[in-house]
């Protein structure tokens, strides 16, 4: 009777992108209170050793590995355990679908667009890490969001930040949204030396650790304007007033600031350290205790803001004028972006292409406004080829 109690209480939660920087975080939180969780998937592209340590320690009900390639490597590597063990897209995005309590959606681009829907749509709470589901698909992802009663949770830091502040204060009064931004390994390299950027120096991150797409994201300082788009869905109803701004914070103490009609701002700060945005959204509405390190106020040295160099890092004018048009240019920007930084990350291309090569896709392609996600998959694979063309031209 107590054992069934005991299951009945436990929280029931699907990890899709287990193996990555966010997923892994998210397991180790887990690991701090293991038996609070019932773990019903876990999933990765390829890492399916990783995959594997995971399951023997969390024993999930199932794993799903979406390249097929090393499925018999990994049955062989779970053999005796009585874990279902499942490969390919098809089996990820029926996963994604499966009845849990907490869903984190952590694969990264747009591989994760129709598995985020699938969890979506079992009306469940979703944490969202996957940025590039509303980069490509904002409305339509909301929408489905609504239809289905779906809570959606921000584990981006700067978006948990708002989502915190926004908890305790009224909507109603906010003025204006203001993101923070590291400025990136290179905020203080000049711009002329910008062409000579290797892979290496690019992924150095200063005070984040993260996975390579968004660590290339924040040396372009791409990420911040895709976190522009990501808030806007996110926080700015239709037709409401409230401005969205960044501001360069390099120390990434503060991650988010709200001002509120009456001039007040309230900011949100920890240590850069994904844990704690991930956790409040695996708590709430309630917080729990973690392992990130707590900040030391005294031992700080000094919190400094400035605004960002929009001509050292066009991304963020590109981004802001993205937001803007048809959501058409959303799907072409994302894709464009994921297409270079991977060229950029196998030494195909300079770190200055990644940027020019986004810009010749969007002015180039006149996408057309898309109505349903087969549609957006659709404008994401012409824009691709588009870009692969692109890149074509400009190989070193
Ligand atoms: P990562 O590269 O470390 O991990 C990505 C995960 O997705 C891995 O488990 C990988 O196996 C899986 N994956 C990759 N391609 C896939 C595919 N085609 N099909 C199925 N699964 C696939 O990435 P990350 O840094 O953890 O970032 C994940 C997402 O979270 C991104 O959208 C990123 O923008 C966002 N995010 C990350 C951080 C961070 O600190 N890492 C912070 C904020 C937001
Ligand atoms: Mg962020």
């Amino acid at each position: 009777m107590e054992l069934i109690q005991e299951i009945e209480n436990k929280k029931s939660i699907s990890i899709l992108g287990s193996t990555g920087s966010i997923g892994k975080s998210t397991l180790d939180l887990i690991s701090l209170n293991r038996s609070q969780y019932q773990i019903e998937v876990l999933s990765c592209f390829d890492n399916y050793k990783l995959l594997a340590e995971q399951a023997i320690k969390f024993k999930p009900k199932r794993v799903v590995l979406s390249d097929p390639k090393n499925y018999n490597e990994l049955k062989k590597l779970l053999f005796g355990t009585n874990i279902e063990i499942l490969s390919g897209r098809k089996s990820l995005i029926e996963s994604a679908s499966i009845p849990v309590d907490w869903v984190m959606s952590s694969i990264v681009g747009m591989a994760g667009l129709e598995p985020t829907i699938s969890a979506v749509k079992q009306g469940t709470t979703v944490a969202l890490a996957n940025k590039e589901c509303l980069v490509s698909a904002g409305n339509i992802f909301m929408s489905e969001v609504e239809k289905n009663s779906a809570i959606l949770l921000p584990v981006d830091s700067e978006h948990n930040g708002i989502f915190q502040i926004l908890n305790l204060n009224s909507g109603r009064e906010v003025e204006k949204i203001i993101l923070t931004a590291s400025g990136g390994p290179f905020l203080n390299l000049n711009k002329d030396k910008f062409h000579d950027i290797t892979p290496k120096e690019a992924l150095a991150h200063p005070n984040w650790s993260m996975g390579p797409k968004i660590s290339i994201d924040s040396a372009t300082m791409m990420n911040k304007g895709l976190e522009l788009i990501e808030a806007h869905y996110f926080f700015i109803e239709k037709n409401s007033n409230v401005k969205l701004d960044l501001i360069v914070h390099p120390q990434s103490i503060i991650h988010a600031l709200v001002e509120f009609i009456d001039g007040s701002i309230i900011l949100q700060m920890s240590t850069p350290d994904m844990k704690i945005p991930i956790s409040y959204t695996l708590n709430w509405p309630c917080r729990a205790s973690n392992s990130a390190k707590k900040i030391d106020l005294a031992m700080m040295d000094k919190l400094t803001f400035q605004d960002p160099d929009i001509e050292k890092f066009p991304a963020i004018k590109i981004c802001k004028e993205v937001l803007y048009s048809d959501q058409g240019y959303g799907v072409a920007l994302n894709a464009a972006n994921e297409e270079s930084v991977m060229a950029f990350l196998n030494g195909m291309i300079k770190f200055t292409d990644i940027i020019s090569i986004i810009q010749n896709v969007l002015e180039k392609y006149k996408p057309e406004k898309s109505t349903c996600i087969s549609e957006i998959i659709e404008l994401d694979n012409i824009s691709r080829e588009i870009t692969k063309k692109e890149i074509s031209k400009c190989l070193m």
